[in-house]
């Protein structure tokens, strides 16, 4: 089978994280998560968690230095996944184009700033487990607590309004641009994700077969021919 190597890209907050939960294992593609990987290195308090914690905290993107070797080290070796928040500047684009990884498709999920911060201000995350919930679209059968690990529930520590804007900033100026380039190289996929999540999940299920087929078909052209 061919290398299957997915980009989620949007704003915070558009969903990119149940989008990924939800196709995944359809397409046996293995969930990374750049954000994820950022709070396991500053939960465990190494040099690098600890320098980067400064910018997560206040919404801004952490610098590329840091991001270039974990990009690296998280996606060099794999041939199969969906990757949500990276890449996040032009820089780590080609970065990490220039390290020969090739993404086969870019699923931009497409949502406005209103909505946006009406879903951050309502999400909540176990501090134990890492399970994600909503109060509006999500609730936990266990009110307050994870319905996993009973742990109480929080509020990510970057979701609180201002950082939400800070974050804001930091998407249109520095990762918006991305749009532009893999629309370029005919790379990206437009989703609706003002949609309830069910229409989300099937968009980008209809996205992605329509990548995969695309991909394959010259295969099986080749395959009638001898
Ligand atoms: P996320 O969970 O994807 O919203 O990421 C949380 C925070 O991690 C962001 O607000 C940034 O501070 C940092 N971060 C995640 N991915 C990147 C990236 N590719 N480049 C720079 N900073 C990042």
């Amino acid at each position: 089978m061919e290398s299957r190597k997915i980009v989620l890209l949007g704003p915070p907050g558009s969903g990119k994280s149940t989008v990924a939960e939800g196709v995944s294992s359809k397409f046996s593609l293995e969930d990374l998560y750049m954000g994820q990987v950022l709070r396991e290195q500053v939960a465990k308090e190494t040099i690098i968690g600890n320098i980067v914690k400064e910018y997560m905290l206040k919404g801004e993107l952490v610098p590329e230095d840091f991001i270039f070797g974990l990009a690296y080290l998280l996606l060099s070796s794999k041939d199969n996944f969906l990757i949500d928040g990276f890449p996040r500047t032009l820089k780590q684009a080609e970065y990490i184009d220039g390290k020969g990884v090739t993404f086969n498709a870019v699923l931009f999920l497409d949502v406005s700033e209103e909505e946006v911060v009406r879903r951050l201000s309502n999400r909540r995350v176990c501090p134990s487990c890492k399970a994600q919930y909503h109060l509006l679209f999500l609730p936990s059968k266990e009110g307050e607590n994870c319905e996993k690990c009973q742990t109480k529930l929080e509020r990510r520590a970057d979701d609180d309004p201002e950082t939400i804007k800070t974050r804001f900033r930091e998407y249109h100026s520095k990762t918006a641009p991305l749009i532009e380039l893999f629309m370029r190289k005919g790379l990206l996929y437009k989703i609706d994700a003002s949609l309830p999540p069910k229409g989300v999940l099937d968009e980008t299920v209809a996205a992605l077969n329509k990548v995969f087929s695309i991909q394959e078909s010259p295969k099986v052209e080749a395959e009638k021919e001898e």
